[in-house]
Parts: structure tokens; C-alpha cells; sequence
């Protein structure tokens, strides 16, 4: 009896590799397509980007003030953005599983989110924000990418991968805001036809936000006619500008 109901439950694993959940990492009853606990999709509600934050760039604003990362060229380069949630907690933990974790399972609540923020917005393409080759082979996915196929099946809007990877750069992540927009400087080129096209970017988080605009850049050099940028999260720590 022990041994079929040890079997039993290894073949549950198989079947819902997701007994644990993605954020906190209890193991739990899980539904199949919800890859979170209860708790944490409840948590993750009160991530939701509020609605006192910028209509522009959807940073944290004090009340009645202009936006100090729109007016510190935060948004160069780019006409709107998009994300559904704020950096931190739950969110930010989900979000790290895309790039350490089953990024398919991760990208699934994200990018059925992240749909939802452009509903009845018309683009002629997804963008993902390329990696580069080494880093790619290293880590066998490139977790923009696999946010933006799913999206696709839900907006249908193609993918179109009109951005690459000209040298490695660093992990923006350990670097100060102040170094991040020459960490991508030229480090991306056209890779695909893109003009007179309403491009939508997306990428996983942003957060000083140099990549995005380096890339919006890009595209608009490559004739693109707009470029907005759709993220999973945006971080909010106050940063100006180059935040
Ligand atoms: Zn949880
Ligand atoms: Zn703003």
C-alpha cells in the first residue's frame, strides 16, 4: 500500500510539476493553470500599479507633483508604457522565475496580465528585448521572448524579433542607475524591418529603464512610427530619470 501511494503521489508531481508554489515556495494544492497559492495571488492584487502613479510611465507619483522620471527623460524614445504590476514582493519573486526558475510556468499569470494593460490598443508587432547569444545558450531561454509568445496568442499580434544583442553587456542589475545607460550604449542593433510599424516592446521589468529607451532608439532610427514599452513590473524605488 505505502509503495502505490508513494508511486501515487510521484506520478501527482509529474502530472502538477507546480505543487509548490512559484512565489513563496509552499508546497500547496495547486490548481493546474494557476501556478500561486492563494495567498500570493492575493497578495499580488495589492502589487497592481495604483492609480495615482504617472499615466505616462506609471512611476510612483506624490500627489498633485509632475513626474520626476518623465521629466528626467525617463521616456525617451518612448510613447507609453505598460505593466501591471509594481517590482517588489510577490511580483518581483515571480519575476526572478522567469530568469531562474520554470519560465514557462512563471510567464503564464504574467503575460495574461500583461495582455490586459494593452487591450484595444492596436500594435503591428511584439518586440521582445533580445539577450545575447552566450547568455541565451547558458540560460536556454529568453524569458522576453517567452512572455511575448504568449502574448501574441492572446492579442494576436506577431512577434517580431527586430532587436539583437551586438556584445554582451553587464547585468544591469549590479550596476548603479548613473552606469546603466552606458552599459547599453550601441549594444543594440535592427535586426528586422520595422518601418512606419507601431512597435510594442516587451520585456520582463523595468527599472532604470536605459535598455528600453536604447532600444526604443533603435527602432525609431529604423523608422518605426511608435514605440511603447509593456513590462510585467515596473520597479519604483524613486530613481529619476535614468530610473
Ligand atoms: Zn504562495
Ligand atoms: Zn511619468
Amino acid at each position: 500500500m505505502m509503495r502505490v501511494s508513494a508511486l501515487g503521489q510521484a506520478l501527482v508531481r509529474l502530472i502538477y510539476p507546480q505543487a509548490r508554489c512559484l512565489c513563496c515556495d509552499e508546497p500547496r494544492q495547486i490548481d493546474v493553470n494557476r501556478p500561486l497559492c492563494g495567498a500570493c495571488e492575493a497578495a499580488l492584487q495589492d502589487l497592481l500599479v495604483g492609480e495615482d502613479a504617472c499615466g505616462h510611465c506609471l512611476s510612483p507619483r506624490a500627489g498633485g507633483q509632475p513626474c520626476a522620471y518623465c521629466a528626467g527623460g525617463g521616456m525617451l524614445g518612448l510613447d507609453q508604457a505598460f505593466a501591471p504590476y509594481v517590482y517588489r514582493e510577490q511580483a518581483r519573486q515571480l519575476i526572478l522565475r522567469l530568469k531562474f526558475g520554470p519560465v514557462e510556468l512563471a510567464a503564464q499569470p504574467l503575460a495574461r496580465e500583461m495582455a490586459l494593460q494593452i487591450s484595444g490598443i492596436r500594435f503591428d508587432a511584439l518586440v521582445p528585448m533580445p539577450l545575447h547569444s552566450s547568455r541565451l545558450r547558458e540560460r536556454g531561454m529568453n524569458q522576453s521572448q517567452v512572455l511575448a509568445r504568449l502574448i501574441s496568442l492572446q492579442t494576436g499580434y506577431p512577434v517580431l524579433e527586430a532587436l539583437r544583442k551586438t556584445r554582451k553587456i553587464r547585468r544591469q542589475s549590479t550596476l548603479p542607475a548613473a552606469a546603466r545607460a552606458a552599459n547599453v550604449k550601441g549594444a543594440l542593433a535592427l535586426a528586422g524591418e520595422v518601418k512606419g510599424l507601431q512597435l510594442l516592446l516587451v520585456d520582463d521589468v523595468r527599472t532604470t529603464g536605459a535598455t528600453a529607451r536604447e532600444a526604443a532608439g533603435v527602432l525609431r532610427a529604423g523608422g518605426a512610427a511608435g514605440v511603447c514599452l509593456l513590462t510585467a513590473a515596473v520597479a519604483t524605488g524613486g530613481q529619476h530619470g535614468a530610473a
